[in-house]
């Protein structure tokens, strides 16, 4: 269910549901390190937003799936009218950040253990891979001609 709100949530969606202001202000806050909570559960995605102002509690955002889309809420007064606010807009951007960390986390994994792998073997496994998908054959014919280029 993670990937089911991770399928719904991207930064163009955010930008239509929220509105350019909204989406600008939210990319703000979250950039200035508000977020200080984001968890993603079963399709739902929790978190807490710090105030601008000191002395006032944490914003509690919630965003879920429904069969019509993403629902959401917010402490804040535009927040509890079931509007887009910002602070909705950080949370799903903090959301977004860390799972383009993650997955960068992961290539790394795969880098290291791909240097491992002797060339032959490695230009078999490419192969296999070229046969089944003819994006990826383009793509390595493409590195070929880079590479043939820059020699
Ligand atoms: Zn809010």
């Amino acid at each position: 269910m993670e990937n089911g709100i991770a399928n719904i949530l991207h930064r163009g969606t955010i930008a239509v549901l929220a509105g350019t202001h909204t989406f600008d202000r939210g990319q703000r806050c979250f950039a200035d390190g508000r977020v200080v909570e984001v968890e993603g559960v079963k399709g739902e995605l929790h978190g807490k937003v710090r105030p601008a102002e000191a002395g006032r509690a944490a914003y509690v955002v919630r965003l879920w799936i429904r069969s019509e889309g993403l629902a959401y809420e917010c402490t804040c007064p535009i927040g509890v009218e079931r509007r887009f606010c910002k602070h909705t807009v950080a949370i799903a951007l903090a959301h977004l950040e860390r799972e383009r960390a993650d997955a960068e986390r992961g290539l790394d994994v795969l880098r290291e253990a791909l240097v491992t792998i002797p060339a032959p073997a490695m230009i078999d496994g490419l192969l296999v891979l070229a046969r089944r998908d003819a994006v990826m054959a383009d793509a390595l014919k493409r590195m070929c001609l880079d590479a043939l280029s820059r020699s």
